[in-house]
């Protein structure tokens, strides 16, 4: 899949090296199992929806449309009101855990 994907931490587009993706700005690569989240998400999802404003401090951006990311109380999944993409719990925890972001921008 060759969608363009935004870093859910500060909305930057994400770049592919050697098949990893990785956000320049924060100087962050992803894991696999985070990658794999959000390309099932995206493959899920219609394509970019325009969006009014970005950039409001908050936890996590889709990685679709950079829209914020809503947790949804039942299963804890991620769930975007923009573009209604879809990422399944354990995304926001393995974030959090497995990657270390640069944030000096926010
Ligand atoms: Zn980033
Ligand atoms: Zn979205």
């Amino acid at each position: 899949m060759n969608r363009d994907i935004f870093c859910p931490f500060c909305t930057n587009q994400l770049v592919r090296q050697n098949d990893n993706l990785y956000c320049e700005k924060g100087d962050c690569g992803f894991s696999k199992v985070v990658q794999n989240l959000m390309e099932e998400a995206l493959s899920k999802v219609d394509l970019l929806k325009p969006i009014d404003s970005i950039l409001e401090k908050f936890n996590y951006y889709c990685p679709n449309c950079r829209g914020k990311l809503e947790v949804v109380e039942e299963d804890k999944s991620f769930l975007c009101k923009n573009c209604a993409l879809k990422i399944r719990s354990g995304f926001g925890h393995m974030l959090r855990e497995y990657h270390y972001h640069k944030m000096e921008n926010l």
